[in-house]
């Protein structure tokens, strides 16, 4: 197991990447929760490793649950 470290800056980046922010200004380690704001203006809390992914099993990462929630919802519409 490969132990990976984040710093506030690279959370920032990857955040502002993905069109939203990060909320909490500070960073204490990896699977603390911090506080996110996607691009719609949802807030939502994940940690660090939630968010970016772990390196080893080509784990994505997560971003706003409640965008997921809403996309999933239009593919299911998009079934019927
Ligand atoms: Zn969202």
């Amino acid at each position: 197991m490969t132990k990976r470290e984040f710093s506030l800056e690279i959370l920032q980046d990857h955040a502002f990447k993905r069109g939203g922010e990060l909320v909490s200004k500070e960073y204490i380690n990896s699977t603390l929760y911090l506080l996110w704001r996607c691009k719609l203006g949802h807030k939502w809390k994940a940690s660090a490793l939630d968010v970016i992914g772990k390196k080893n099993n080509q784990h994505q990462g997560s971003w706003c649950p409640k965008c997921v929630r809403a996309s999933s919802t239009l593919l299911s519409l998009d079934d019927l």
